[in-house]
């Protein structure tokens, strides 16, 4: 069902999710989230698979110590911007160009299909994605853009 929704429940979610696992392998979950009350219209469960996807690839790119994960949220007036950047080797050309093709996959076990379900996602709640190489980590980093859905009256 489509409805009003906090993005941010859907965020924590994820974390909640994904804390065991980064405990496990010494990941640092650095949050950087300004609080608010961000709604956005649509599909929570799909947002939520949305977030997973990029978390869990920021997740797949760490393989050596001293590992981070950085999720920076904040809002402008018409958007909530969800950033991730992980400290992981990082995209190279070939890989930019490729990222959101359905079925590209660098891994060995990979589908390919996350990113390009997570662009349509994204997209299908009037939304967008970027994705670029972190300044901050040198590692990944994907900005996810939504449009706040604002109270009918
Ligand atoms: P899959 O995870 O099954 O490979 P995705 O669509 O989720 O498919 O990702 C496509 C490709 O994008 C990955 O195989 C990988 O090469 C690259 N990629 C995605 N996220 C990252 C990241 N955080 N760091 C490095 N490469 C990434
Ligand atoms: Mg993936």
């Amino acid at each position: 069902v489509s409805e009003r929704f906090l993005v941010l429940d859907e965020l924590y979610g994820v974390i909640r999710l994904l804390e065991p696992e980064a405990n496990r392998r010494g990941i640092k979950l650095e949050l950087d989230i300004t609080p608010g009350e961000w709604y956005v219209f649509g599909y929570r469960s799909r947002i939520k698979q949305a977030i997973l996807n990029i978390m869990k690839n920021a997740f797949e790119a760490l393989l050596t110590q001293g590992s981070v994960v950085r999720v920076t949220v904040y809002a402008s007036i018409s958007q909530v911007v969800i950033v991730v950047e992980d400290n992981g080797p990082g995209l190279s050309p070939a890989c930019l160009e490729n990222l959101f093709v359905p079925f590209y996959t660098t891994k060995q076990e990979g589908t390919g299909l996350g990113l390009s379900t997570t662009q349509r996602i994204i997209a299908d709640h009037g939304g967008e994605i970027f994705a670029e190489n972190s300044p901050r980590l040198n590692g990944a980093r994907f900005e996810i853009r939504l449009p706040l859905s604002v109270a009918a009256r």
